[in-house]
């Protein structure tokens, strides 16, 4: 913290990145984004008004900032947004931060059938991003997004109303229980997956517990969806999950016990095994064939 009488500059304040060099790998990005979040400028403008004086509330503002992001806290909370597919998503601490990795669901549903009038649900929705960045791409569409959290569902109501005016529907639901039977072509989801002593959950602290972590070593709410989307899926519908690194061998056995078919396993940006995508061809579900 800088307590000097002299006012701050632009140019001083962005060398202010290097305290944060023991909490994040980007320091200097870092202060540059939180700098500007402050002044309401970017980049172009910070770098040409280098001896520029920071007013003292500007000052103490952007110290805040650095402080909490010295402590861990995310950029993308403390900015308030995070870019996902074309958009800059408004985040906060009801919502996950939508991840790069996430983007490949969006590509698999763009990679399916391009028909008119495909219903297509987004289960456990957070900001928006899935079904937002989808119904960007196919507007003919009837895209739903779905989540518990009231608070989530307002994030996501207002990202909608940014990046799709049109406006779009969403609801509030504990998974699929009051949906009803056969009413979607098309359900993916971005689960809580991480199972709860998982040690890296310490990194992700900031962000909502009940959005991360299942029970059942990960697998309750994978399990749950797979389930139910055997009654809410049209014959000839497709499931699409995201899952952690280590659970596609066996989130591609349970589907095949539940009857799903065609079933297509994908890896992320980082090489790891991350989605999968499957065939509901509509048979009366095998529940007593589970494992
Ligand atoms: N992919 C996230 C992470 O490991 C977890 C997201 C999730 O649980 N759905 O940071």
């Amino acid at each position: 913290m800088t307590n000097s009488a002299t006012p701050l500059t632009v140019g001083q304040a962005l060398q202010r990145g290097s305290v944060l060099s023991a909490s994040s790998d980007s320091p200097q990005l870092d202060c540059q984004l939180l700098l500007g979040r402050v002044l309401e400028q970017g980049h172009a403008w910070l770098i040409t008004h280098t001896l520029d004086a920071l007013s003292k509330d500007q000052e103490n503002a952007f110290e805040a900032l650095l402080h909490r992001r010295l402590q861990g806290e995310p950029i993308a909370y403390l900015l308030g947004t995070q870019g996902f597919w074309d958009m800059d998503l408004v985040v906060n601490t009801a919502t996950l931060i939508p991840r790069p990795e996430t983007e490949l669901l969006v590509e698999l549903l763009l990679s399916l059938p391009k028909d008119p009038c495909i219903r297509l649900l987004d289960l456990g929705t957070g900001t928006g991003a899935i079904a937002i960045a989808i119904q960007r791409e196919r507007p003919h569409w009837a895209v739903y997004g779905l989540d518990r959290s009231a608070a989530a569902l307002a994030v996501a109501q207002g990202n909608a109303k940014t990046w799709h005016p049109p406006g779009m529907a969403f609801i509030q639901a504990n998974w699929l229980g009051p949906i009803r039977s056969a009413s979607f072509d098309v359900i993916v989801a971005n689960p809580p997956y991480i199972e709860p002593l998982d040690a890296h959950l310490a990194q992700l602290r900031y962000e909502p517990h009940q959005a991360l972590v299942a029970a059942d070593a990960g697998y309750a709410d994978l399990h749950a969806i797979m389930q139910q989307a055997t009654r809410c899926l049209m014959p000839g519908g497709h499931l699409l999950l995201e899952h952690g690194f280590d659970q596609q061998q066996q989130l591609e056995r349970r589907l095949l016990a539940w009857g799903f078919d065609n079933i297509q396993l994908f890896d992320d940006l980082n090489h790891q095994p991350r989605a999968i995508l499957a065939l509901w061809p509509g048979t009366a579900s095998r529940e007593e064939k589970l494992p």
